[in-house]
Parts: structure tokens; sequence; C-alpha cells
């Protein structure tokens, strides 16, 4: 596949900003190169614009080469430069398959770039022929989200292979979640598909939501682009050192993520036991989607004993479902208890 046919003329063409830190690259005993203010402190250089230490540890840990990864201000920031890299304004279009994670049609809003929108099947999996249907030449980008936001599955492996290697598009998998499920998910196979965009997070699994951490992996030509259009230092100081520190306890992580995985099946079971519970849907994330019986106003009376949960009933194929996230033993019994008040 051609990448660069895909890429929108005015990217190719573009010449990036230049940093100083890009124009000299050693270390030195003066910079006077930047109109920095020259009395040290911890913050009073600029930071490293791509971030060479951090993603040589995440190298290490996924198995990735360093030329392969871009790191973004949350995963919310490639997102926004994929569609700002492939899409023209006005012309071409992105493929969602619902429901879904709302920040790809956000961001291809913002950009004036239409959605196209293709509903999952009945068990929240690709229908692969209905995708094939929607797929015309303005739809640059598709974005598959695994496990799946807000119904918690992974997609079907066959099917989204069958979606890369088809059709003429850059396909974005989303593993925002991949950490919850007994899954390798697409890392492994990255180098096969010159079309295929993996995103991760330090958002979820990592407890770094408040860092703004999220990356990007694809073929050093594709993150090369992303590199180019993406604000010079878009990862502060601080992100990168916190990074670096975190990086080096997995372990913590890990330990993190079995608590989950078990709290998340005492979860089902109690949940599924509850007279107002008429489906809990199968997860391989850390919450669940459960339907209920008058949906809207358990979350309402829920909000009322100050536990607040995500409402999707409005969302296609959630009607009366709301999205609960797996929290601490503690927090998931005071859900049950309340719920069983109710
Ligand atoms: C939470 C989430 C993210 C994470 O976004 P960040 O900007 O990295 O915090 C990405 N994708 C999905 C599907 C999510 O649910």
């Amino acid at each position: 596949m051609n990448i660069q046919s895909l890429l929108r003329e005015n990217i190719k063409t573009l010449k990036p900003y230049s940093t100083a830190r890009d124009e000299f690259k050693g270390t030195a005993e003066v910079y006077l190169d930047a109109n920095e203010n020259p009395f040290p402190s911890a913050y009073n250089r600029y930071p490293d614009p791509l971030q060479k230490k951090v993603k040589q540890r995440i190298s290490e840990l996924k198995g990735i080469e360093p030329e392969k990864i871009f790191l973004g201000n949350g995963s919310d920031e490639p997102i926004d430069l994929i569609i700002r890299a492939f899409c023209e304004p006005g012309k071409d279009s992105i493929l969602i398959t619902e429901p879904t994670y709302g920040m790809y049609a956000v961001c291809a809003g913002i950009n004036n770039v239409a959605v196209k929108r293709v509903t999952l099947d009945s068990t929240f999996d690709l229908d692969v022929d209905a995708v094939k249907q929607a797929l015309d030449s303005p739809v640059k980008v598709i974005f598959l989200c695994s496990p799946n936001n807000p119904s918690g599955n992974l997609l079907s492996k066959e099917k989204i292979i069958n979606l890369i290697t088809t059709g003429n598009s850059i396909v974005v998998v989303d593993e925002a979640y991949i950490d919850f499920a007994k899954d390798e998910g697409f890392l492994p196979v990255l180098a096969k598909y010159p079309n295929l965009i993996v995103l991760q997070t330090f958002s979820k699994a990592w407890g770094l939501a408040g860092l703004r951490l999220g990356m990007a992996f694809a073929s050093e030509e594709i993150i090369s682009v992303l590199n180019k259009i993406k604000y010079p230092y878009n990862l502060n100081i601080l992100t990168q050192q916190v990074a670096l520190e975190k990086l080096s306890t997995a372990d913590e992580k890990n330990k993190q993520v079995d608590i989950i995985l078990q709290e998340r099946s005492i979860l089902t079971e109690q949940l599924q036991a509850l007279p107002m519970v008429e489906r809990v849907y199968p997860t391989d994330a850390n919450f669940v989607l459960v339907r209920m019986k008058d949906a809207r106003n358990i979350y309402d009376q829920l909000i009322e004993r100050s536990i607040i949960v995500r409402d999707r009933s409005t969302v296609v194929l959630c009607a009366d479902c709301l999205r609960i996230t797996v929290g601490t033993p503690e927090e998931n019994k005071k859900l049950i208890e309340t719920l069983k008040t109710l």
C-alpha cells in the first residue's frame, strides 16, 4: 500500500518547524540557542522534542523500535493528528463502527472531516460486509476500538485483519484497554501491515490519566509524518520524567490490573444477581456495560447517593445501558449495596 498517496498534499510538502534542539543534537557546555532563561532550575530548558529516553524504555517494554513510536498529550493527540495528516477537510472522511469512543467523531468534526458510521453487530463485533460497503475513496482512516468502549469486548482479530488487508485506508486500532484483555493485541504484527496504527495510553491500566500521555505505534513512515505535524514540544519535562519513573514500576501496574480483573468478575456476578439487571455484557476491559430496567432512573438515583456511573442509554445498541468502571473492592461493594436498596 502506498501511504504517501493517502496523505494530504499540503502535509506531504510541509516544511516542519525546526527547533533549536533539532538543529544541534550533541551536548555542549554553553547553550545560547533557544532564548531560555540561563539560571538553572528543573524547568528552565525546553524538553526533548522527540522524547528519546521515554521512547527507549517503551521500546524495551513493548518490543517496538523507537522510530515506530509516537508520544502525545493523551491518545487524543494522535487521534487528531492522524485525521489532520490524511483527511482533506470538506472532502475526505473517516469511518467509525458504533457504538464507540466519542473522540474520533469529535476530532473529525473539528477538522470538518465527514464521519461514516457503521453499526456493530448485536454482539458488538464488526460487520465486515457493512464496513466494506461503506468504504469508498474519500474514506482515508478507519477507527476501530478493541477492546471497544463502551461495550468492553475485543473485536474479532480476523475481521480487523480483513479490513486492514482489503481496501485502501489507514486502519487505527485503539487499544486503550488492552492491558485488561487476555490478548496481546496488534503490536506483535505491526511490522506486517504498513497501513496499521495502534494506539495505547497511560491513562487506564497505568493509572496516569492525569499525566496525559498516549502512544501511537506504526511504520516509521507514518510516525515521521505525525512527528512532522505535532507541536514541537508537545510533551513537557514533568510528563517525560514521571513517565520514565513509572515505566520501571510495571510490576505495580500488573498487580493492580490483577486486582481489577478479580474485582471485575466478582462485580459481574453480583450485578447479574440483582433484580433490575437484565444483562451484564462480556468484557475485556476495566468496565462493564450493564443493561437494566429503567437505566436512566437508576443512574439518577445513584447520583443522589453519590455514586457516578456513565449513562450510555441514548447510544446506538446501548438502550437502557450503564457503563460501570471497576473500582476498588470497597467502591464496588458500596455500589452493589446501594443498588440492592433501590
Ligand atoms: C480512555 C480512552 C482513551 C484514552 O485517551 P487519553 O487521551 O490517552 O487519556 C483512548 N481511547 C479510548 C477508547 C478510551 O476509552
